[in-house]
């Protein structure tokens, strides 16, 4: 593992870099227990998995790190979903309309309601998944009868390979998606999940209020 000041120094050097509303999510898949406990001791509260089972092991190992807020960043099989709902303090990966249904009744029934982020994928990308803004668009009357959930910002992961032009213009077309939909009747759509340890700069400049970044700390 790198060391506790290495990886506070890293974090100090990100964090130097982002305006007071863009926040930290430190992508600790990549990480063990002890890493985070670095990351936390260096002011990070924000941290995000990708993978459930993984994750709810290091969580019940963190479980003295009381105010750790953890984010679900990867796609979220169905039969996970109650697992999710009853860990995470926030969901970035709703990316299907049976998705978000399911959690509607699983917020109900557990009495957890994490915040939750609609993945949108405005470049095609076979290797990821997400709403495209057309199929987003004719979705909405649906999702709007998901009356539990509070649905609170886009998430989206670039295609790999662009450059930084074109992932500019990808960043500001879901920022663009975000405000329409504040106007279309979702005004809580406030935040935007978007930039990791590769484009984050470029990110910010079009508007994120989370960067995801794993490897630029841990790794
Ligand atoms: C792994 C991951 C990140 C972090 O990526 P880095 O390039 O390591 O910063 C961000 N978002 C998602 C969804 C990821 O899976």
């Amino acid at each position: 593992m790198i060391s506790p000041d290495l990886i506070a120094d890293r974090i100090a050097t990100i964090q130097a870099q982002l305006p007071a509303t863009t926040k930290l999510l430190a992508v600790s898949k990549y990480a063990d227990t002890e890493a985070i406990r670095a990351a936390y001791a260096a002011g990070v509260r924000d941290f995000g998995e990708s993978r459930i089972q993984e994750a709810i092991q290091k969580i019940q190992t963190l479980r003295d790190l009381k105010d750790i807020n953890w984010h679900m960043i990867g796609s979220l099989q169905s039969n996970k979903a109650r697992l999710a709902v009853q860990n995470f303090a926030w969901i970035h990966s709703i990316d299907r309309l049976g998705l978000a249904r399911k959690l509607d009744r699983l917020v109900v029934e557990s009495g957890h309601s994490p915040s939750l982020c609609l993945q949108v994928k405005l470049m095609s990308d076979p290797h990821k998944s997400g709403w495209h803004e057309s199929e987003l668009l004719a979705e909405l009357p649906k999702l709007a009868k998901c009356q539990n959930l509070k649905i609170v910002g886009l998430m989206t992961i670039l295609p790999q390979g662009l450059n930084p032009d074109q992932a500019t213009e990808v960043f500001r077309q879901t920022a663009q998606l975000a405000e329409k939909l504040r106007s279309q009747g979702w005004p809580n759509i406030r935040h935007l999940s978007m930039g990791m340890s590769g484009d984050y700069h470029l990110a910010i400049a079009a508007g994120a209020t989370i960067v995801r970044i794993g490897s630029s700390i841990f790794a």
